[in-house]
């Protein structure tokens, strides 16, 4: 399939991208993605209430007691890394950055607990700038829909940035891993309700 003929599909089926996190500004944004690593996005939302009621801006957060911290992230698992994640982050932010979230990938990759697919995430979703997010989603459906034959996320993001136009990496970034989510799923793909079941090599009719 050609580029236009998977963002056609997509679009008919997403014209709005969404994402299942809640947030409320680009701090909250920031936190709860780096949350969302080995749980879901549900259960983050469950939590983050309470700490963004608790902590709402970086200096909040940066002089928070870890105890307490984690014990509001105790659902997600892995509370205790997780918490020194956010807490070193918000610290990083308030000293280095005014408090104020960096908008290019040099600078949100300095930041505690953020990769590259945090960042890349944040300067798509914060700031709609071109960035390729690439989760194990992402890489599952551009597999499956022979855009990459690459495993890891770095060769993944190549081979995507190279087939799909930067005006339209925002928009993949955030419906590919719908896609995946809902639809691409990893065990039981649900090709019979998939657009692309006439052309998808990978389809399981
Ligand atoms: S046809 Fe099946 S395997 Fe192919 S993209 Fe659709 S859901 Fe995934």
């Amino acid at each position: 399939m050609t580029n236009t003929e998977i963002l056609k599909g997509l679009r008919h089926h997403y014209p709005k991208p969404y994402t299942d996190l809640d947030y409320t500004n680009n701090f909250e944004l920031l936190i709860a993605i780096i949350l969302s690593a080995q749980t879901t996005d549900k259960k983050v939302n469950e939590i983050t209430k309470t700490l963004f009621k608790n902590y709402p801006a970086p200096l909040d957060l940066m002089g928070a007691d870890l105890e307490e911290v984690e014990k509001i992230l105790q659902p997600l698992g892995m509370q205790k890394q997780k918490s020194k994640s956010i807490t070193n982050c918000a610290k990083t932010l308030v000293e280095q950055f005014d408090s104020k979230i960096p908008d290019t990938l040099e600078d949100l990759t300095k930041l505690a607990g953020v990769g590259r697919k945090t960042a890349s995430a944040v300067l798509v979703k914060g700031f709609n700038k071109p960035a390729i997010v690439v989760d194990t989603h992402a890489k599952r459906v551009s597999q499956r829909l022979d855009i990459t034959k690459q495993e890891t996320p770095e060769k993944v993001e190549i081979d995507l940035k190279k087939f799909f136009h930067e005006e339209d990496w925002c928009y993949i970034s955030q419906v590919i891993v719908l896609f995946g989510r809902y639809i691409c799923m990893a065990k039981k793909p649900n090709c019979q309700e998939c657009f692309f079941i006439q052309s998808c090599k990978s389809a399981i009719i």
